[in-house]
């Protein structure tokens, strides 16, 4: 659907791996210049936007640390110099640092909100801005921009030994349908994806053991891991004409692991 996003710049935080990177790859095939974020990777983000352009598409590899208000600010005036003012805003960049609460420490609570909630939020409020600024273009979407947050799973089930993760996804739900609700008279429509399980680095000793896999398909009714690219399909939905009149929704992409399957055989 190269038509899609024609026209239109996305931003896409933590690009340069796993989901962010899929995303950047459907959002770009579907037409869209993406500017592709990332902390420390600088050679995988080079990759993919050289990946992109082979393609025909357009891209910049673009660093900032979502946490820090100075980055995201450089991010988004970085990203209009090199590919104009932003339509779409995709907020993934996240990390977990696991502990039992007992031994989990401030910095690791810290850490996770920091990056998982206040990043996001840093980047929201940065792309409202941005639309603004950029005003109306009717030619290329009904919407004024649209803005994705990358939340999980856990911003519904609860995660034992995960505690700031879940806390940070759960914020994220409650952010995300709060700015959706004052932006939506200004058509900016905000959204966010809860995907499952995605076989990407984060989770990696989830998946990459054959016992490690057959233990986490037991959560999965559909009884695969999911895959970037299922997440990435979604996104460009989001993102696109496609889904003019859904705002404040989170899109589950999991598979059914939402479903409660220990019910399954249970009564
Ligand atoms: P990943 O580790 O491959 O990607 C996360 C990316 O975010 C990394 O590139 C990392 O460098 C970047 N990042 C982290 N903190 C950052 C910061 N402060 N500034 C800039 N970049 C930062 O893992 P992923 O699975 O692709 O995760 C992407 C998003 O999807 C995360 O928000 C994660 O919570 C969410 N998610 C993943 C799964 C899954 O099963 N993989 C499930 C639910 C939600």
């Amino acid at each position: 659907p190269e038509a899609l996003l024609r026209g239109q710049t996305a931003i896409v935080t933590g690009g340069s791996s796993g989901i962010g990177a899929a995303v950047c790859l459907g959002l770009a095939a579907a037409g869209a210049a993406v500017a592709v974020n990332y902390r420390s990777d600088r050679d995988a983000a080079e990759a993919l936007v050289a990946r992109i352009a082979a393609a025909g598409g357009r891209a910049a590899a673009l660093p900032a640390d979502v946490s820090r208000e100075e980055d995201v600010a450089a991010l988004f005036r970085h990203t209009e110099a090199r590919l104009g003012p932003p339509d779409i805003v995709v907020a993934n960049a996240g990390l977990q640092r696991d502990a039992a609460i007992g031994e989990m420490t401030l910095a690791q609570w810290r850490t996770v909100l920091d990056s998982n909630l206040t990043g996001q939020w840093l980047c929201a409020r940065e792309a409202v801005r941005a639309f603004r600024r950029r005003g109306p273009r009717p030619d290329l979407s009904r919407a004024l921009g649209k803005i994705l947050c990358m939340s999980s799973v856990h911003e519904v089930i609860p995660w034992a030994g995960h505690v700031n993760y879940a806390a940070s996804k759960g914020g994220v739900a409650m952010m995300m349908r709060s700015l959706a609700q004052e932006l939506a008279a200004e058509r900016i429509r905000v959204n966010a994806i809860a995907p499952g399980a995605i076989r990407t680095p984060i989770n990696r000793s989830a998946w990459e053991t054959a016992e490690a896999e057959a233990k986490l398909l037991t959560l999965i009714p559909y009884g695969r891991v999911g895959e970037p690219e299922d997440i990435a399909k979604a996104a460009v939905w989001l993102a696109s004409d496609e889904s003019d009149y859904v705002t404040g929704i989170t899109l589950t992409v999991d598979g059914g692991m939402t479903l409660y399957p220990g019910f399954q055989d249970n009564g």
